[in-house]
């Protein structure tokens, strides 16, 4: 069985004060049996470690480079990352697709360099609203998995998001059956290529979930937990996704 993740993306949001959040969640959720995220910008990584060892929440980042050290100007390794308190790096989340050009082996080479430091890389993947429209989703999510995903990754070092684009950020989201049809696309796609490890690779959905809708998507085969945006600013609002996932 997949380990359940509600992981939290701040994209670039936030600050030193935000950071008492995990400490609520911490407190909220001690007893959690599902896995909790949070993902700030880089440079409240180092000051939310003192936050997050207190208690089940762990760090992630948002990006990384797929270098380990070199000259790169304003660029950030995943082995910086994880000297910054990194447990996990997203890679691959549409908005560095669609601003920084970045193609799937940009992605997969982003997600080695997050293996190789040992941490969690989670390859995000969703097709945009045109794609849904022509009948192409599937085809499109499937071509991403396999560009993106690097091919002897394990349930370990491993996550996949399924985030439509159009239902990031927009308060729409894809039908219940639309959903379960995507994930158990990319749980057969990924029990192709890395055998019966495939099977433990948590799947998350991304895309407008909210302490409304959070408890449906869970119910879903194959949805192993939730990337969420928006929702994951505040203890408030991000509490009571995790709960609804503890609750799944
Ligand atoms: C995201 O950016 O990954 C995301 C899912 O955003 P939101 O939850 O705000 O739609």
């Amino acid at each position: 069985m997949p380990r359940k993740l509600a992981a939290g993306n701040w994209k670039m949001n936030g600050n030193t004060e935000a950071l008492s959040m995990i400490d609520a969640l911490n407190a909220a959720h001690e007893a959690a049996h599902v896995d909790i995220l949070i993902c700030p910008p880089a440079h409240l990584l180092a000051p939310a470690r003192t936050h997050a060892d207190a208690g089940p929440v762990t760090l992630g980042a948002q990006n990384c480079h797929s270098a380990a050290q070199g000259a790169h100007t304003g660029d950030i390794s995943a082995v910086m990352l994880r000297d910054a308190g990194a447990k996990a790096v997203i890679v691959g989340h549409s908005e560095r697709r669609e601003a920084y050009s970045e193609t799937d082996a940009d992605v997969r080479a982003k997600a080695q360099a997050t293996q190789a430091a040992g941490l969690k890389a989670i390859v995000c993947l969703g097709e945009s609203l045109a794609q849904r429209e022509a009948g192409d989703a599937l085809p499109v999510i499937r071509s991403q998995l396999a560009g993106s995903v690097p091919p002897d990754s394990t349930a370990e070092n491993l996550v996949v998001a399924y985030e439509p684009i159009w239902a990031i950020g927009t308060g729409k989201i894809p039908t219940m059956d639309q959903i379960a049809e995507v994930h158990a696309c990319l749980r057969a796609d990924l029990v192709k290529s890395l055998g019966p490890a495939g099977n433990d690779v948590p799947l998350l959905y991304g895309g407008s979930v909210k302490a409304a809708n959070a408890a449906d998507i869970f119910a879903l085969p194959n949805v192993d937990g939730a990337l969420v945006g928006g929702a994951s600013l505040t203890a408030e609002d991000f509490s009571p996704i995790i709960t609804a996932l503890n609750q799944s």
